[in-house]
Order: C-alpha cells, then structure tokens, then sequence
C-alpha cells in the first residue's frame, strides 16, 4: 500500500495534481486547512505553517503505508497575507514539510514543492544577504528577521518562492542517499481563485499575461501533469530541480 501526500488539495493546482495522481499511490491524502472532501481520497485538515500541525500530519501518513509522492501545492499569494504570514506559509511551511516528511522517504520516494515564475521576477533585485536569511527558515526568529528586512508582500512572495527553489535544492541532497528526489515547478499566471485574483487586483498581471508567449493564462492540469511527470519514474534521473510551467512568460519579459 503506497501513500501520497497532497496538499493544498481543496483547490487549483492541488485539486488538479489529486486528479493527475490517482494512479499513482494507493492511498491518496489530501491535505488543506479545512479537510476537503474529494471521492477517493483521506482528507486531513492540517495548517502547514504549524509545526504540531505538520508533525501530526507525518504521524498519520507514516501510519498508511510507504510515501511515494508529497505534492506541496498548499501557498498564499501576495494579497492574501502580510509579508510576514507569506513568509511563514510559503516558506516555512515548506521547509516544515520537506523536514518532517524527510523520515518516511524509501527508495522511490519523490516530492514536488511549488515555486512560482516570482522567484525569476525577483533574482535581478536580490542581495546575498536575502539569500542567507532564506537559507534559514528554520531558525527561531526567522520570522522576525525576515519581515523586518523585506516588508513589501510581493517581494516577500518573490523572496519565499526563490527560498523554496533553494531550499529544495538542499533537501535534494538529504534525500538522494536515500533513494528520494525532491523537485519543484514554477507556475506562471494559473487559471486559479488565487491567480485570479492577484489578476484582479495587481494591474502589472494584465501586462505580464500580454507579454507571455502563449498568450494565455495556464489551466491547473497543465501544471499537474508536469507534477505528474516529476513524481512518476519517468523522472527517476530527475532532483533538485525547479522546472517553469509558464506558457513562457519569463521568457517574454527577457529574464533570460
Ligand atoms: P489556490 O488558492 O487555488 O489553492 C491553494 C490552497 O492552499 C487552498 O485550498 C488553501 O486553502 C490552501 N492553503 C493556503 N494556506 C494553507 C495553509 N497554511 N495550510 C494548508 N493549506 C493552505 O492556489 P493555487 O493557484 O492552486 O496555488 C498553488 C500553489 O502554486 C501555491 O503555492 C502558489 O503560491 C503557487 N503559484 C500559483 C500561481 C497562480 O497563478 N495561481 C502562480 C505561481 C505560483
């Protein structure tokens, strides 16, 4: 009996990625703030910035059976938070995840984190020291440090998601020896309630939507199925990587 781990399930791209994996494991637990309710799968109602949250997570999934997948797709965007609560959600919680589930990982084991186009956005105005403190998210006063040195929410999405491409890095090395991989995806602007609504409410969004290749918002399965690309054994050379699924969008801004 295979388990994987979805959170973030209740909606977009983590509703698509349950869809994208039904195949794949034998127990699916789908995982966001209020338990969802999805035919098939167990649901658990868990806050992934909340360390007990998390670590009673762990506990119950160790109880079903080997981890074949972790799709991390819980998140907030800037809108939805301060810079600090984007912090602690997006790169906190992540870290908390990749840590906790790091003793259930067997050989077969592979994670896929969520990024986000911003963490490309945001490389040409980073400073080493912004790298250092990401680089941290397990320190006490991370929190602190990190919302007194960048107060703007955008830049802290920028910065969280740009410390959850580094921190995947990281995690790729622990888990390689074991046998896991650890990989994450860069959505572009994803026809979700949160992509929509940061369309709604940050003008920029409509020029970036018009410069992007494809000219078009991405659909949530299109991002589940490079999810389910990276879990699958197709990928099985594939860690530490973070693969842009974004119509080309940074490209069109010539970020490289
Ligand atoms: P969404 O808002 O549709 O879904 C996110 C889900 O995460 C929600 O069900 C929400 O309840 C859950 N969630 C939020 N905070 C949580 C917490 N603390 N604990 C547990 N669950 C929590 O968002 P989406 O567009 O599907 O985004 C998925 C991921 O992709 C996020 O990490 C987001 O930052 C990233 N992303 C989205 C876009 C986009 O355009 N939509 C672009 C780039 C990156």
């Amino acid at each position: 009996m295979t388990t994987a781990v979805i959170t973030g399930a209740a909606s977009g791209m983590g509703r698509a990625s349950v869809e994208a994996l039904r195949d794949l494991a034998d127990v699916i637990v789908a995982v966001d703030l209020t338990t969802p309710s999805i035919e098939g799968t167990i649901g658990v109602s868990c806050d992934i910035s909340d360390p007990a949250d998390v670590a009673a997570l762990v506990a119950e999934v160790r109880g079903h059976g080997p981890l074949r997948a972790l799709v991390h797709a819980a998140g907030i965007s800037p809108t939805m938070g301060d810079a600090r609560r984007v912090f602690e959600v997006d790169l906190v919680g992540t870290h908390l995840l990749l840590e906790g589930f790091e003793g259930l990982v067997v050989p077969g084991t592979a994670a896929v984190c969520f990024s986000s186009s911003a963490a490309y956005q945001i490389a040409p105005f980073t400073q080493p020291e912004w790298d250092e403190l990401v680089d941290d998210p397990g320190a006490d006063d991370f929190l602190d440090r990190a919302s007194s040195a960048i107060t703007d929410s955008g830049l802290a999405y920028g910065m969280a998601k740009r410390g959850v491409v580094r921190a995947v890095g990281r995690a790729s090395l622990r888990w390689g020896p074991l046998g896991g991989r650890v990989n994450s995806v860069a959505p572009g602007l994803i026809d979700t309630p949160m992509g929509r609504q940061e369309l709604e409410q940050q003008p920029m969004m409509q020029g970036m939507l018009a410069g992007t290749p494809l000219g078009r918002l991405g659909d949530p399965a299109e991002v589940a199925a490079a999810v389910a690309y990276l879990v699958s054994d197709a990928a099985s050379f594939i860690t530490g990587i973070d693969l842009l699924v974004d119509g080309g969008m940074i490209r069109g801004q010539g970020i490289f």
